[in-house]
């Protein structure tokens, strides 16, 4: 009865408007120091010009600029990483006070790591932090032979001897029995608690997409493994909009109810997906009007930035940044970070229910699907209909009945000039291998025929 009240009081205020920032730092236990508009004495002896903002992890309290550079989305050719241009990115990221750079066995097809180690090996070991990760995916790797080979490929990758933020990755697909069967019964969890004594993990956490059951199950072995940070999926619209699956309660699966579990137990936050798979950089135009008629010279992306970075709790957010431009853009939004408004924080809030609203695909664009057997460009798909969908110009049977053909004309000339004859979704043969890999459970699929219907019409 007493936790039935408590969900209708968050559903509440959720219907207010109300972000629950408010609600978020009256139960903070211990608030990461934010140094805003300032950098450590450290830092500011190097350069005196960054103006970063940065969060004092409590436990290894090393000062980590509140904008991390995720490394899944590098600059390429063909799927060839382009390193010089990762090269001029990373200098310019370092040079402006960024510090954290996070990649993982997995991305850009396993080269993400040793790219990443060119480009930091070109600075000094103290000048940044590395964040990799036990991407164990396929349970023929979550032996402890194959386990172990990808824990010290990544030292090797990276050209490190000592990896700062170390992640059991994308927790929370594989069942209430995951921590048991996939770390505990191999040994790696023993071995990795060991690394972390000796002092080659400085700080142990796990990412988490999924099954929210698993993340509380997760949670609840704090006490033995004591979890120095963990990974989620936190924006301004999944805080309001649960995208998690198999949540026991509607509410539980959303992001405030991950970011408030771990702050009542005063683990650090660091944020994926603050921009939804690049989504809330280029939202629908009414939204896009709102934004820009209160802050006309901000990015629509700072919007999503700024949001993270207001809530305490959290020690850096991760963009997956591919341009030069991105750099700039995000090193401006954080150096220093303007906290968001209460006005600022009701206006996200309308934003992310007018967005939830229009039938996108909750794709993030991370790539785990690929590749498709049947050469299917699967996020590519999904992003150019996601934002054909956002700009109205998808025909929707229903609404758009009187000019359907038109548009769907309109659409299919576009999409063919985005993405090749031979990756689109009418190549899809519904094999399913794809499925098991989206940390999103999108029935994916079922989506390339959303995409099938416009393109055959
Ligand atoms: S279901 Fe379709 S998109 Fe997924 S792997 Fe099979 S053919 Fe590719
Ligand atoms: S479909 Fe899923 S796995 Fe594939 S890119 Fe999108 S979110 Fe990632």
């Amino acid at each position: 009865m007493e936790e039935k009240k408590q969900i209708n009081r968050r559903q509440f205020l959720k219907r207010m408007g109300f972000t629950g920032i408010g609600l978020a730092s009256t139960m903070l236990l211990d608030p990461i120091t934010s140094v805003a508009g300032n950098v450590l004495k450290e830092d500011k002896k190097k350069n005196p010009n960054i103006k970063m903002t940065y969060r004092v992890n409590r436990n290894t309290k090393d000062s980590v600029s509140l904008l991390g550079f995720g490394m899944m989305r590098l600059p390429n050719t063909n799927r060839v990483i382009n390193q010089n241009e990762v090269n001029a990115m990373v200098d310019y990221a370092i040079a402006n006070g960024v510090n954290y750079f996070d990649t993982a066995p997995v991305y850009h097809g396993g080269k993400s790591e040793t790219a990443t180690g060119i480009a930091l090996g070109r600075h000094k070991r103290e000048d940044f932090f590395i964040a990799t990760k036990l991407s164990n995916f396929q349970k023929e790797q979550w032996t402890k032979e194959a386990s172990m080979k990808m824990y010290h490929d990544s030292f090797k990758n990276l050209g490190v001897k000592v990896i700062d933020y170390y992640l059991l990755h994308a927790i929370g697909g594989n069942g209430p029995n995951e921590l048991k069967e996939r770390f505990e019964d191999n040994g790696m969890m023993e071995f990795l608690v060991k690394e972390r004594e000796a002092g080659r993990i400085r700080n142990l956490g796990f990412s988490y997409h999924g099954d929210v059951k698993v993340f509380d199950y997760f949670l609840s072995q704090h006490s033995k493994y004591h979890w120095d940070f963990v990974q989620i999926q936190m924006n301004y619209v999944d805080w309001r909009h649960a995208s998690m699956k198999g949540s026991r309660e509607e509410a539980d699966g959303d992001a405030e109810y991950l970011y408030n579990r771990l702050t009542k137990l005063n683990i650090p936050v660091v944020i994926m997906e603050p921009l939804r798979g690049g989504r809330l950089a280029n939202v629908p135009k009414d939204v896009e009007n709102d934004l820009k008629a209160m802050r006309p010279d901000d990015s629509i992306a700072s919007w999503a930035f700024r949001w993270c970075g207001t809530y305490p709790n959290v020690l850096t957010a991760l963009s997956g940044m591919s341009k030069m431009e991105h750099v700039e853009d995000n090193i401006k939004t954080f150096s220093p970070l303007e906290p968001c408004t209460e006005k600022e924080n009701s206006i996200l809030a309308a934003a992310a229910d007018k967005i939830e609203g229009y039938p996108t695909i909750p794709c993030t664009q991370c790539n785990y699907c690929m590749p498709c057997p049947f050469g299917v460009n699967i996020p590519g798909n999904f992003a150019y209909y996601n934002e054909k969908i956002d700009k109205r110009i998808i025909p929707l049977p229903e609404r758009d009945a009187k000019d359907y053909m038109e548009r769907a004309a309109e659409f299919k000339d576009g999409f063919h000039k985005a993405l090749k004859v031979e990756e689109d979704a009418t190549k899809c043969r519904d094999c399913g291998i794809c499925l098991a890999k989206c940390p999103q459970k999108i029935r994916i699929p079922t989506q390339m025929s959303r995409i099938k219907e416009v393109l055959n019409a």
